[in-house]
């Protein structure tokens, strides 16, 4: 079970990583996540990435994220216009290429409670 969501969409089990540099992410509601280093993405998000397809990224991520909170469909285009910037955010610091996110479980130091 793998308890990683994706950073950009919320989706769990997220498939790649895209290393990044550490910045200071704005707080769009529940997803106020600092950035810390890397970006967990899923499948779809990974494929907008790749196409550098911003704007249908942070149509998905908003549209998800209301799916999950009603409560902020009254303010999706701020919604979706703050996720914008916070994946500018990530385009601006972004490290190189996305890895396949197995290979990195292996380095987490963290990852070590073992029952
Ligand atoms: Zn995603």
């Amino acid at each position: 079970m793998n308890e990683l969501l994706c950073d950009f969409c919320s989706e769990p089990s997220p498939t790649w990583c895209y290393p990044a540099e550490t910045f200071i992410a704005m707080e769009v509601g529940p997803v106020a996540s600092a950035s810390d280093g890397g970006w967990a993405a899923c499948e779809e998000c990974h494929r907008l990435i790749e196409a550098d397809d911003r704007q249908a990224l942070a149509d998905r991520s908003a549209a998800l994220l209301i799916v999950a909170n009603p409560e902020f469909a009254s303010v999706s285009d701020d919604l979706r216009r703050q996720l914008g910037d916070l994946h500018k955010g990530f385009f601006d610091h972004r490290l190189g290429r996305g890895a396949p996110i197995e290979v990195l479980h292996e380095k987490m130091p963290e990852r070590r409670n073992g029952t």
